[in-house]
């Protein structure tokens, strides 16, 4: 990409709602989603890869300039209390999120940042966030990446003892659950909801029934997608 940001712009892919938070604890919750430009990572199966993937998509054309006080004032006007922050991988660009999360907590918005769990948020950013919702790629869904690439075990040991995160893991058989059990007892992460993989809701149905049994058995809290559940596949719901 060749833009060029000022310290008080991120590049957005997309900002929408009032919808709901799709996915994990605050699932059903009346929201907004700012979504982020550019990812470190490469998920065979991504659902958002018109914002990082130059292959398929003119990344220039998919991005917006846009100034904090620009989405400051888009969000404080919605009538919602929650504001999700998503990507691609926000924390790419978290600098520049520092004083959008403090003007919206300073406006009485709750936010909520989805992140891949590969980059361990700055203590000025930490402060502002109400909760993580960090979810890292296990084989399956990052196939084709190291896994030295998809887990970063030092940031994920950084988000679980911060107070501030859950962990929320895409799984698309019930062997995903034993790499999930060997990530969780090795850094105690908690708590973890783990969700079907699925691009429609006939294989997100399917897939949750498939695992909800051995997902209870193992400790873990269960999300369905509750956005691709109600719209479908569409951008932007
Ligand atoms: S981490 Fe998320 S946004 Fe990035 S490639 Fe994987 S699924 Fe897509």
């Amino acid at each position: 990409m060749t833009i060029t940001l000022a310290d008080d712009e991120l590049l957005v892919a997309e900002r929408f709602g009032p919808t709901v938070q799709g996915e994990g604890p605050s699932t059903g919750r009346r929201a907004v989603f700012v979504r982020l430009m550019n990812c470190n990572l490469t998920c065979k199966t991504c659902d958002t890869p018109y914002t990082w993937d130059d292959s398929r998509f003119d990344l220039d054309a998919e991005a917006t300039v846009t100034s904090v006080s620009d989405l400051l004032a888009w969000a404080t006007a919605q009538p919602v209390d929650l504001v999700v922050i998503t990507g691609g991988e926000p924390l790419i660009q978290q600098r520049r999120l520092i004083a959008l999360a403090q003007g919206l907590v300073d406006a009485g918005l709750r936010v909520e940042i989805e992140t891949n769990g590969t980059i361990a948020p700055a203590p000025d950013l930490l402060a502002w966030v109400s909760q993580f919702n960090v979810s890292p790629k296990l084989s399956t869904f990052g196939a084709g990446m190291p896994a030295s690439k998809r887990i970063k075990r030092r940031v994920l040991g950084h988000f679980a003892v911060s107070g501030r995160a859950v962990f929320k893991f895409v799984v698309s058989s019930i062997a995903d659950l034993d790499e999930i059990t060997e990530l969780v007892s090795s850094h105690d992460l908690a708590p973890v909801y783990v969700m079907p993989e699925g691009r429609t809701a006939e294989e997100v149905t399917r897939r949750l029934a498939e695992i909800a049994d051995p997902a209870i058995e193992r400790g873990f809290h269960l999300s369905t997608r509750l956005h691709l559940l109600t719209w479908g596949d569409q951008r932007g719901r």
